[in-house]
């Protein structure tokens, strides 16, 4: 069901493109995709964008959304040609001020040809004007947008921005974004950062959100309705503006009582990984038949459904835990996930611990008594678990699970140094798996290649005496399940798929 096998075109496309002028023979084409091996097609080589700004036009009743994205950005190679992600239809683009010749290729690849090719190095300003119904667009047989009775929402990963904006679509290219947003008047624009104004004129209200700090464009959202915002700053001095969909029925109690604690968790987290990194906070609930959440920069998306049950903390936790790990430090590449999710969900268990309700190694010892060695659970590598497994209940459980064997290898000291230096020595850029390694071989002064290779990269259930040299695992039965068990489990299909991509449970 999967279909990642993309053939980019670039052959097709070449023929049908005017040849390059002569002058320019060193000039070239910029890959159609980064050079992820999970996503081939994500991204693209040859530039760099630095800041994305977006004015943009939307109708609720119509699902049109409008408008003009100016991306700043460096050309990385001599360039004849580049590419960005994107689904609206376009009408106009300029590069460095001048019209430039455009084609669609692929499933989401916008091609543009600058009139003069370009210069490794230099600086390039992008004009894309665009509009379109984004809930009529599909690639690969999906949306990732949101369809609500009142508005929409972009909140997907690894892939929501082909949607709303066009863009070098791959967490290896974050940047700054200045996201402006025209509604009706009644209705909000909820994005990320800052709310710098909004102000209304002639029906319409212009919606203006800044994120200054670099941000990963999976993680960039948007979300348009009538919503309720709340505002409020917590004991670190961080503004915090929550906005709750009007429409959240018999959630609406359960969802505010979970997101109203973003302030205190994040300052709680903060205690564990270190100075919250954004000058901005909250988390928003829109009325969508969603079942996820995502962890969108500075300000998480939530399903309303994910609250049908009561309120749940350890979701803002594990979503908030990502404004570190995996928000300020990335993924270079999507088989890195693990330096995303396994911490979110070890952030639970510290959250556990924290209100009394089962130890992150009460949690550990349950995750590995509770997989019997046959279980599918441990032919997953969270370490590598391939596109199919990204996003595997295995990649978050036993991924805590590693972290944990970690923590009694080295001790709680070099442990939670680990933890708090980690997003300070990655700020802002990408990690992998293996930086992740040698960084606790630093900081512990203890080779860890065995411990990682045995809990992350090993398809099988890592054998008793491994698990009891991580001082893992009763030696026999299934340990009670930690009180915060079902809460923790709640939270599993955390990043479930728009196209319906479900977990085991
Ligand atoms: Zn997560």
């Amino acid at each position: 069901m999967h279909r990642r096998i993309i053939v980019p075109g670039a052959l097709a496309m070449a023929a049908l493109l005017p040849a390059i002028p002569a002058t320019a023979a060193s000039f070239s084409p910029g890959a159609p995709g980064i050079g992820d091996p999970y996503y081939p097609a994500y991204g693209n080589g040859g530039y760099d964008v630095s800041h994305y700004d977006l004015r943009l036009k939307y109708q609720p009743a119509t699902d049109r959304l409008e408008g003009t994205a100016t991306i700043l950005a460096r050309t990385t190679q001599d360039l004849s040609r580049f590419n960005l992600d994107f689904l609206l239809d376009v009408s106009e683009v300029r590069v460095n001020g001048t019209k430039a010749s455009f084609a669609t290729a692929g499933e989401h690849e916008l091609v543009i040809t600058p009139k003069s090719p370009l210069r490794k190095g230099a600086p390039v300003t992008v004009v894309v004007r665009y509009s379109g119904v984004p809930s009529e667009k599909r690639a690969y047989g999906f949306t990732s947008w949101h369809r609500t009775p009142d508005g929409g929402v972009a909140a997907n990963e690894p892939e929501a921005a082909w949607w709303w904006f066009p863009g070098n679509d791959h967490p290896l290219d974050k940047a700054t974004y200045d996201v402006s947003v025209q509604v009706p008047d009644g209705s909000q624009a909820i994005s990320n950062g800052t709310l710098q104004s909004s102000a209304s004129r002639a029906g319409w209200t212009r919606w203006n959100w800044r994120s200054d700090k670099p941000q990963a464009t999976y993680l960039a959202t948007l979300a348009v309705g009538r919503f309720d915002l709340t505002t409020s700053t917590t004991d670190s001095g961080i503004p915090v503006v929550n906005a709750y969909s009007k429409d959240l029925g018999p959630h609406a109690g359960a969802a505010r009582a979970s997101v109203e604690r973003t302030g205190e968790i994040a300052d709680w987290l903060a205690g564990y990984f270190g100075p919250y990194p954004y000058n901005a906070l909250g988390g928003y609930v829109p009325n969508t038949d969603t079942g996820y959440a995502l962890e969108t920069q500075t300000r998480p998306f939530y399903s309303p459904r994910q609250f049908a049950n009561g309120s749940n903390t350890s979701l803002v936790v594990h979503e908030l835990a990502h404004q570190w790990y995996g928000d300020l430090v990335s993924v270079t590449g999507w088989k890195e996930i693990w330096i995303n999710e396994g911490f979110a969900r070890y952030a639970q268990w510290l959250w556990s611990e924290h209100e009394g309700e089962g130890t992150a190694q009460e949690l550990a010892d349950h995750v590995y008594a509770s997989h019997p060695a046959n279980d599918p659970f441990w032919t997953v590598r969270p370490g590598d678990p391939g596109p199919e497994h990204q996003f595997d209940i295995a990649v978050y459980d036993r991924g805590a699970l590693a972290l944990q064997a970690l923590r009694n290898e080295i001790g709680d000291e070099a442990f939670f140094a680990i933890l708090k230096g980690w997003p300070r020595t990655y700020a802002h850029g990408n990690a992998t798996v293996a930086e992740f390694r040698r960084y606790a071989e630093e900081v512990s002064g203890r080779p860890l290649a065995a411990l990682f290779d045995t809990w992350l990269f090993q398809p099988s259930k890592p054998a008793a005496p491994a698990a009891r040299a991580a001082s893992l695992a009763p030696a026999a039965g299934t340990p009670v399940a930690p009180k915060s068990w079902k809460k923790i489990a709640a939270t599993n299909d955390a990043h479930e798929h728009g196209r319906g991509r479900a977990h085991a449970h």
